[in-house]
């Protein structure tokens, strides 16, 4: 039987239906959710992020600030915008995309966002709360990736999941979100010298490689759930994931498909985070 499809489309259509119920209430209030997007450069890639995350903002009543800048902006002027927009009380989130031009440090950048603004979830501050189970922001892919998992309905106590990349942003987050959810945990990365074993035992599988055909119809159990985070082009140009769909559709009880599964959930969770800044700076200012 082939696996159900997980569409990171439809569930994100039902949740932005109450983050806009959210927005609009902020709205009457005159506290309109606002997100700044500040993209630095000419990169083509990050041009359509940026407009996507843009549009996603007016079709569910969030104020976007969108400010490009040329790629021989300096540092120094970037961390000076960022700490004008910490104090502006208009602008719940900030988010720069990443990458940024050689001469900038991403590091310093993220740090110079204030934690409560830090919507992209991608700050030390942010990485502490999610490792110690605080509450704060959780980075929008793997947070986007746990929503996908719990639409199945499958609860991950004491379920094993595989986790195949390890980066800050997807990989790391993704296996402490998992592990929070009481799932016996493996990291799989370029040194693990047989990813297939860990695999194949996998009752969910999170592929964040950036690698076509990672993860292969021989490597997956029957009936495991398989959410694919990678984007990458085949050989036809068009877009891909890390997982080889059609047989690994076969053979998963559930899988996300590329374009239409992870994609649009994270632009989703970026915005459930900017609704949940918002809300938060406004009951900070109410006694
Ligand atoms: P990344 O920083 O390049 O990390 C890739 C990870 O994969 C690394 O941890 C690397 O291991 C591991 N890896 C590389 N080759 C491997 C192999 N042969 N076997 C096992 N592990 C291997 O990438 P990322 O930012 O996490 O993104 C991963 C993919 O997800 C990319 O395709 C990216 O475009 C996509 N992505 C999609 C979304 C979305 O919204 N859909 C969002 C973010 C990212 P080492 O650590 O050992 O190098």
């Amino acid at each position: 039987m082939p696996a159900n499809l997980i569409s990171g489309t439809r569930l994100s259509q039902e949740l932005r239906v109450d983050i806009a119920r959210r927005a609009a209430l902020l709205t009457s209030r005159n506290r309109q959710p606002g997100l700044a997007v500040i993209l630095v450069g000419e990169d083509p890639a990050s041009q359509v992020y940026v407009r996507n995350k843009v549009k996603a903002c007016a079709d569910t009543g969030i104020r976007s600030v969108h400010e490009t800048y040329a790629a021989t902006l300096s540092q120094e002027a970037l961390l000076a915008r960022i700490d004008a927009l910490n104090a502006d009380p208009q602008i719940h989130g900030i988010l720069v995309q990443m990458p940024l031009p050689r001469h900038i440090d991403p590091n310093a950048v993220i740090a110079a966002i204030s934690p409560i603004k830090d919507v992209d979830g991608y700050s030390v501050a942010s990485a502490g709360e999610l490792l110690t189970g605080a509450p704060g922001f959780r980075p929008c892919t793997p947070y986007g990736c746990m929503k996908l998992i719990e639409s199945t309905g499958m609860s991950l106590k004491g379920k094993h999941a595989v986790v195949i990349g390890r980066s800050n942003t997807v990989g790391k987050p993704m296996a402490l979100l998992l592990l929070q959810a009481n799932a016996t945990v493996t990291i799989c990365h370029s040194n693990t010298p047989d990813v297939g074993l860990h695999v194949r035992q996998a009752d969910v599988v999170v592929a964040a490689v950036g690698r076509r055909n990672t993860v292969t119809a021989d490597m997956v159990k029957p009936g495991a759930i398989v959410i694919d985070v990678g984007m990458n082009r085949d050989d036809a140009g068009k877009l891909c994931g890390d997982v080889d769909f059609e047989p690994v559709s076969a053979v998963a009880g559930a899988i996300t498909p590329v374009p239409g599964g992870v994609g649009p959930m994270t632009i989703t969770m970026l915005l459930v985070n900017t609704v949940e800044a918002a809300e938060a700076a406004e009951k900070k200012a109410t006694p």
